[in-house]
């Protein structure tokens, strides 16, 4: 089809110093857990990106010298020939599809531990480390002169890897650049402290060192931290933050703006909109005449039309757009946005990397996998059979895979037993702040609706029998789970006396619309992750008195890694619900529960009219173990297998409901692997 000609001003071409944008799409830098040892799966991720349509795709960090060592986070170094010749095989793959690559060289100051070089971090003042207990050191005159070295040399490896773009980082509150600007990190009285135009002096003398060292053939490109959500004595974007562009804004080729830290920049969907940034990145764009990029968890075409009609920014950049969908822009381009795989704005992909994992993403289950597996973000391999298969449950595990099981071709019936398909997307999304998830299903049921080899039987239960008498070749359960009433879980190893009755509440009890009439409510999350915080809001919001008891130290501690924690923790507090942590629920008593101190065993109580437990699940196996019970009644009725998927195989979040059902379509009728079940990176020894 052809493009929308409301969207052609977001496919001209943009100059950024000696190189140009062949559209106005820019993969800003992300992490993924794949650089540094896992070279050729980092080059394939972003490969798919350049092959998607975006004009430039940026690595994430590129460590410029051992004393930034960020270990043991997965890290991409530039420190030697043998890392240009590794970073080679990337700018290789970008530009195979006519994209710019983008080094974001980087030196972490104290936020790195150098744990794996033990080099003394530095800092612009002698101030405690980031992550460890011990400090780091002030950099002299001599340490800033090696540093500009260290940068200028790293430019030079940059352009001599292919890079077309080479990036100064002063941004996302890790980076030495940002700690001289900020009056929090810099106490000097040099001439690189005190006033602003001496902390700006270090960020001035390396935009111009790399753009003397490359300038004539690479874009220099600043990632800065306008705004650093730190009050008064941070960069803030009306004062300082804004002062340090109007200084320096047009030295560089083009200005990447955005706000730190992390959390506020990579808000999920719970805490902000799409667009979060408008304001800060507004602000910058009228400080300088060079293009500037801008990020917000954009997926909607027309609100980026509507940020550069506006003046906003120039340049839409995505990090989460562009891992839920590496073909957004080629979508756009091709007339058929709606098939944008939209991010849900859940950071599960952040969760990777801050724990210590390989990227993953909700929406789209082939991020990390494309060279590992060879499975590409938007095309399948045809059918191997005229299998027809017969998915039970429209979660996103059997929405998943029926959706992908219908590209290849094979004739497919998804049955589900509500009227309402998406399974617990659907439930989950009417909570208080998860309404964005609903993109998991609404995407997949946008996609069926275009594929006639798979029909949908809402309202059907599917028993034993029923699927005897349809004998499909193959039967996929995707049947889910459902929350224990017990309270077994992480801390209980068995059930725990008094729950169960009248009183208890499980999530899908709440979820289902069955609450609480009364309260005090004591929500026991045992689970960790975002559910128990979530359900304790909605109950609060329905006017009960909830308290949160958490065996660990914070509410919703998992959080953490997808960046939630901190905001989790004081919307329930502004909400008034009380946190009690590290206490386990021992027993539950009419109008109370007893908690037991984690640390003491020391036992107190707590008036609880109701009682939710938050602490695992169950999965849903009636269907399975039915059928295993008719003996060989299905195979010989025809049928050759029978697969659990998602939830009911075992339960988890929704991001491996998702992988598990595009896992069996991608696999059926391929031979079974003895091997390992992906490529690893071969090391290679001299
Ligand atoms: P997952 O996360 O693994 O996709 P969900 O719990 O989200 O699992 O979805 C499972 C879906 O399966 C639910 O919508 C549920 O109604 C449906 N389901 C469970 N048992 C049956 C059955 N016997 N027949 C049809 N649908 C079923
Ligand atoms: Fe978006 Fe979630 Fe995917 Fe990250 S994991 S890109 S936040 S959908």
């Amino acid at each position: 089809m052809a493009r929308d000609p409301r969207y052609d001003i977001l496919f001209e071409p943009v100059p950024i110093g000696p190189v140009t944008l062949r559209n106005r799409f820019y993969q800003v830098p992300h992490c993924n857990g794949l650089g540094g040892t896992l070279l050729r799966g980092h080059a394939g991720l972003r490969e798919a990106k350049a092959e998607g349509g975006w004009a430039a795709v940026c690595t994430e960090i590129l460590s410029i010298h051992p004393t930034s060592d960020s270990w043991p986070f997965a890290q991409v170094k530039l420190w030697d020939e043998d890392d240009v010749k590794s970073l080679s095989i990337l700018t290789d793959a970008v530009h195979r599809h006519g994209a710019l690559a983008g080094a974001e060289l980087a030196h972490g100051g104290f936020a790195v531990a150098n744990r794996y070089t033990r080099e003394v971090p530095l800092a612009p003042s002698p101030i405690p480390n980031r992550r460890d207990p011990w400090q780091a050191r002030a950099m002299d005159r001599a340490d800033i002169r090696a540093y500009r070295g260290w940068h200028r040399r790293a430019a030079l490896q940059a352009k001599k890897a292919g890079f077309d773009i080479v990036y100064v980082y002063a941004a996302d509150d890790l980076e030495l650049l940002q700690f001289f600007l900020s009056r929090r990190r810099n106490h000097r009285s040099d001439e690189y402290g005190g006033s602003l135009e001496n902390r700006a002096r270090l960020l001035r003398e390396v935009i111009e060192d790399t753009k003397d060292a490359v300038g004539d053939t690479c874009a220099v490109a600043v990632r800065y931290t306008i705004d650093e959500f730190s009050g008064p004595d941070g960069l803030v974007s009306d004062a300082e933050g804004a002062d340090i562009l109007e200084m320096l804004g047009e030295l560089p080729d083009l200005w990447d703006i955005k706000v730190s830290p992390w959390a506020e920049d990579s808000l999920t969907s719970r805490f902000g909109p799409e667009g979060y940034q408008e304001p800060f990145v507004a602000r910058a764009k009228k400080l300088t005449s060079k293009p500037v990029v801008g990020v917000g968890r954009f997926t909607s075409p027309d609100a980026m039309v509507s940020q550069i009609r506006r003046g906003i920014i120039d340049i839409i950049g995505a990090a989460r757009p562009s891992i839920a969908d590496p073909f957004l822009p080629k979508k756009i381009a091709e007339g058929r946005p709606e098939d944008i795989r939209e991010c849900i704005g859940c950071n599960i992909c952040v969760s990777g990397y801050t724990s210590g994992a390989v990227i993953r993403c909700t929406q789209n289950p082939t991020m990390g996998e494309e060279w590992r597996r060879g499975w590409h973000p938007e095309r399948v391999p045809a059918k191997k059979s005229d299998a027809t298969i017969l998915v039970v449950g429209a979660g996103p595990a059997g929405l998943e895979c029926a959706m992908m099981l219908g590209k290849r071709g094979y004739r497919v019936h998804l049955a589900e037993a509500a009227r309402e398909l998406g399974g617990r997307v659907a439930r989950e999304a009417k909570l208080p702040g998860l309404a964005a998830w609903a993109r998991v299903r609404d995407h997949r049921l946008q996609q069926l609706e275009k594929l006639d080899t798979v029909e949908l039987f809402p309202e059907s239960r599917l028993s034993a029998d029923d699927i005897l008498a349809l004998a499909p070749l193959h039967v996929v359960l995707a049947t889910g789970a459902h929350w224990r009433r017990d309270g077994l879980g992480r801390n209980n190893h068995k059930a725990v006396e008094g729950l169960g009755g009248t009183t208890t509440f499980t999530p899908d009890d709440i979820m289902d619309g069955r609450l609480p009439s009364a309260g005090p409510v004591v929500l026991f999350d045992d689970d960790d992750f975002y559910l128990g915080g979530v359900l304790a809001e909605h109950l609060r919001r329905q006017g009960l008195e909830v308290a949160l008891v958490t065996p660990a130290a914070l509410a919703s501690s998992w959080t953490v890694f997808t960046l939630e924690q901190e905001k989790i923790q004081k919307r329930l507090l502004e909400l008034g619900i009380a946190i009690h942590a590290n206490l386990n629920l021992t027993r539950v008593a009419n109008g109370s529960v007893e908690l037991a101190c984690m640390f003491t065993g020391a036992r107190r109580t707590l008036a609880a009219a109701a009682v939710v437990p938050v602490t695992a699940r169950l999965p849903d196996e009636k269907l399975y173990d039915a059928l295993h019970a008719l003996g060989d009644a299905p195979a010989k009725a025809g049928i050759r297998s029978v697969t659990r998927i998602g939830d009911c195989y075992s339960p988890g979040a929704i991001v491996h409901a998702v992988y598990s059902g595009h896992r069996y379509a991608r696999e059926l009728d391929e031979p079974p692997s003895d091997d390992l079940p992906f490529k690893t990176e071969p090391i290679v020894l001299d």
